[in-house]
């Protein structure tokens, strides 16, 4: 029988709510990986699973320790047992694309990496996780989600984690890939996949991670943004910072003053966009200023993308070389 890990992070999906209609009032990680399995018998026709607590939390709440923990055990279960067909992640909806894209650079191997989370508490009439948690385990157990990377699956589409990203605060469909559409989709007859993006790189893929991480902060760009928060950050020491450019990534002039009359090195900066869609292309002004367009990135996978870029001593020309 397909044999797979599950690593259980909390989140919705394995959330308790005050009554069964309650949608929005409910504790999130509350069940354990193995009450979420014993939840959908079925499971055992499909696969034989072993679960893994990793942390039982929302998913706003977890930390650099547990993104640590989860590329440790991925790359642990990869590397002794050929057998294993794929993980399965289950985890809160909030950051699920942060951890994909996460993954996607850190994890190098063929089998299926699939996140899968739950808009609806466990305990809710109508609760999206047992049938999410079933299709998240179909596509790890299918021979063709090999080679595509980290995927996540969410109201039967199955997404890759470069392009995937919540947009909706409410609802079971709450996951896009606005660029692409999915990359297939879940249904009675199975696992269809629609396109295939071939072996994603994995850029960080011997990337030993550290105790402690840097500090990389995401700037949003507004009306007149308050002039001293980006010298205060600069001062503070920060190592990356992200700004959420306005339309196809701009800075504003006060942001743009402030790091032109900044004397210190500036840390590595990626330009993405608070539009939601489409990329970030080099502008004239980047070389000068010390920023790199993100192209399609939003601001939290391009802050993953800093994160790593630090951790692994890059500077803006080897982070340049990979954008
Ligand atoms: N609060 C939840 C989280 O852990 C939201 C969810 O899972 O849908 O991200």
């Amino acid at each position: 029988m397909t044999r797979l890990l599950l690593l259980a992070t909390g989140g919705t999906i394995a959330g308790r709510g005050a009554d069964s209609a309650s949608l929005n009032t409910y504790t999130a990680g509350v069940l354990a990986g193995d009450e979420l399995l014993d939840a959908v018998p079925s499971l055992q026709d499909l696969a034989e699973i072993r679960v893994e607590q990793v942390a039982n939390v929302d998913s706003a709440d977890l930390l650099f320790q547990h993104w640590r923990e989860l590329v440790r055990r991925i790359r642990l279960a990869f590397a002794s047992d050929p057998a294993l067909a794929g993980v399965v992640i289950s985890h809160g909806t909030n950051t699920l694309e942060e951890t994909a894209w996460l993954l996607q650079q850190l994890i190098d191997d063929p089998r299926p990496v699939v996140l899968v989370g739950a808009m609806r508490p466990a305990t809710t009439l109508s609760a999206d996780g047992p049938l999410n948690l079933f299709q998240a385990v179909q596509v790890a157990c299918n021979p063709q989600a090999r080679q595509r990377g980290v995927l996540t699956v969410m109201d039967g589409a199955i997404h890759a984690a470069a392009e995937v990203t919540k947009r909706a605060t409410q609802g079971v469909g709450a996951f896009i890939s606005s660029a692409t559409g999915p990359l297939g989709w879940v249904d009675d007859a199975g696992v269809h996949w629609s396109s295939m993006p071939n072996s994603p790189p994995t850029p960080f893929a011997t990337l030993e991670l550290p105790e402690r991480w840097p500090q990389v902060a995401v700037l949003h760009g507004c009306v007149e943004p308050p002039a001293v928060v980006l010298p205060a950050l600069l001062k503070a020491g920060i190592q990356g910072l992200v700004f959420t450019g306005t339309g196809a990534g701009q800075l504003s002039v006060v942001e743009r003053k402030a790091l032109a009359a900044w004397s210190d090195t500036l840390p590595l900066m990626l330009r993405a966009n608070r539009c939601g869609s489409g990329p970030v292309y080099e502008d004239p002004e980047d070389e000068r200023l010390g920023l790199l367009a993100a192209g399609s990135l939003n601001p939290q996978k391009a802050r993953v993308l800093l994160l790593l870029a630090v951790i692994a001593g890059w500077n803006r020309d080897d982070l340049a070389a990979l954008l």
